[in-house]
């Protein structure tokens, strides 16, 4: 395993940093209380190659590897959870999806435009009865001539709402069969899909989620990605690479709540001296800073093997589930340690905590996660 960073990686990181402190930070909490989507801030990413980081050169991306793609997430996620689940939703999922299973034409069609920020993507296949049972699909493709007419209500789509293209999993043959679904590009504007409801969320609030409603919606057979019936195990591919972005999602949050239960512990005093000086509270410390670097060994690890081209699925469902769980406790104690103070919208590590709680959700539950990693161990 190799994990060296160098200096490209760096300057992601810095690049990613820099825009989160002067374009994000100041409006963290206005966006969160009011539920706002910046779209604008994702337009303004992708000047920055941040919309495309892993897309090659050539379809108008940034043509950087996963460990650029880690380093981002987690610089925009320590400021503000809902921008860097966005950043993953629009990289991993739908553009993703294009880039690792599309055709060439699709690729020259639509990589440009999503790789740099002009369109923003989402991938829709979640649906109120099929969740965690996501080859259980109710969403129907039914082919016409020459054309694709689907059916049927996606739900907690990251963009579902203000993306110009969706990737879109739906059913095309039989239920319970092996192989019954495909992927589709949805152009926004198309005739029979629109958005529905937007979710009222506990935390990522800023990260627009809604429902993706399809009536009799036509699309030409040319925006089939890949085979017929090849679109379940090209979606669990695409969720392979994106657990690790949620992973590095995690590892922001992580990160940004330790950094500030780290300065407040040294600021507050209590029996006159510093709360760190109690070992409830620097016992804590010790504990959030260990699992923030086990968090991050698991993430380079599946980062490095996802660079080298290699299968991901434990060590992208191992970094997800780690990562996740331990954002939340570490999110959790951090609250603890600013105490009251914690509990106020005054203070950042309220909304970690809030934020942090999707991780463990999206992308697959960590229970899905120890089933994938079970069955890894089990083979
Ligand atoms: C903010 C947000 C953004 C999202 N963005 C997207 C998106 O862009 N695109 C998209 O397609 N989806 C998206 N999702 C959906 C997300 O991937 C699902 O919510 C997730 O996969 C879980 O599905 P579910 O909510 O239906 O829960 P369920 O599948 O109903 O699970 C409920 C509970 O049962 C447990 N459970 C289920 N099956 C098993 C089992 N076999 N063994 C043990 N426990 C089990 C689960 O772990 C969970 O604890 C998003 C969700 C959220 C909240």
């Amino acid at each position: 395993m190799n994990f060296s960073k160098n200096e490209i990686t760096d300057h992601v990181a810095q690049v990613a940093r820099d825009f989160a402190i002067k374009n994000i930070h100041p409006h963290v909490m206005e966006w969160d209380e009011a539920q706002y989507f910046p779209k604008d801030v994702m337009h303004e990413m992708g000047k920055l190659g941040l919309m495309g980081i892993f897309v090659p050169e050539q379809y108008g991306g940034s043509g950087f590897g996963y460990f650029e793609y880690v380093a981002a997430i987690e610089e925009v996620a320590k400021v503000c959870g809902s921008i860097g689940l966005s950043l993953a939703a629009h990289n991993s999922l739908c553009t993703g999806h294009i880039l690792y299973c599309g055709n060439e034409e699709q690729k020259n069609k639509y990589l440009p435009k999503l790789a740099t920020g002009e369109w923003l993507g989402t991938w829709g296949l979640t649906e109120p009865n099929t969740g965690s049972d996501a080859g259980n699909l109710k969403t129907t493709a039914t082919k016409e001539g020459n054309e694709w007419i689907l059916n049927g209500t996606k739900c907690w789509i990251t963009h579902g709402i203000s993306a110009e293209v969706a990737v879109v999993i739906a059913r095309t043959g039989e239920p319970r069969t092996s192989g019954n679904s495909t992927a589709f590009i949805v152009e926004r504007g198309t005739t029979g899909f629109k958005a529905g409801k937007k979710e009222n969320k506990l935390g990522m609030r800023a990260s627009e989620t809604s429902e993706m409603i399809f009536d009799q919606c036509r699309i030409p057979d040319a925006n089939r990605i890949g085979e017929v019936g090849d679109g379940f195990r090209q979606a669990l591919k695409i969720l392979d690479g994106g657990r690790i972005s949620i992973a590095a999602l995690s590892l922001g949050i992580a990160k940004g709540a330790y950094e500030a239960a780290l300065k407040y512990s040294q600021e507050r005093y209590q029996f006159d001296q510093p709360i760190s000086n109690f070992q409830g509270i620097s016992f804590k410390l010790a504990d959030m800073a260990t699992e923030i670097a086990a968090a991050e060994l698991l993430i380079m690890k599946a980062a490095d093997l996802k660079n080298r081209g290699e299968k991901v699925t434990e060590a992208g469902a191992m970094a997800k589930y780690y990562a996740s769980e331990s954002a939340v406790k570490i999110s959790n104690d951090a609250v603890q340690i600013f105490g009251g103070y914690g509990y106020t919208k005054d203070f950042p590590v309220e909304k970690y905590y809030r934020d942090s709680k999707l991780c463990t959700i999206g992308e697959g539950t960590s229970e899905i996660q120890k089933i994938v990693i079970a069955r890894e161990q089990l083979k």
